[in-house]
């Protein structure tokens, strides 16, 4: 029987839920008899390619989050929300309720970074089940 092809990946969250996953210890040697891992943290495969299955750890910040969930909806045939800030934007949205102009002048006094490579960061902080 073919194994299951899951991806997993961590935008707006602290990969807490990762570590959880990896709480299961020594049972994930049994797991890996039923699945294969794609883009994961614990692979470093950086793409997603066709799965059965995408866990999906954190909500949208910016633009990177909103590129990589649209590349693992396009791929994966069934995604799952996993922990509080994918399912409803958890701690990262508490910034949610402050102008993010003046949160991010607030924070970095000394001039906000604004290097091309750094990814545009959304008003709002969403959770990854929104649309
Ligand atoms: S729900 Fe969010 S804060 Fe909690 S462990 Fe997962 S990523 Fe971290």
């Amino acid at each position: 029987m073919a194994k299951l092809k899951v991806a997993t990946v961590s935008l707006a969250g602290c990969f807490g839920c990762h570590m959880s996953f990896l709480d299961i210890d020594e049972r994930i040697l049994e797991l890996i008899e039923h699945i294969e891992f794609d883009r994961s943290p614990l692979t470093d495969i950086k793409t997603v390619g066709a799965c059965d299955i995408g866990l999906i750890e954190g909500g949208l910040c910016n633009a990177e989050n909103v590129e990589v969930l649209r590349a693992f909806r396009a791929h994966c045939k069934t995604l799952v929300a996993v922990g509080a800030c994918a399912i409803n934007g958890g701690l990262p949205a508490q910034r949610n309720r402050l102008p993010l102009r003046p949160l991010l002048e607030s924070v970095y006094p000394q001039g906000v970074p604004n290097d091309p490579e750094l990814p545009l960061l959304l008003n709002q902080c969403d959770r990854s089940t929104r649309s």
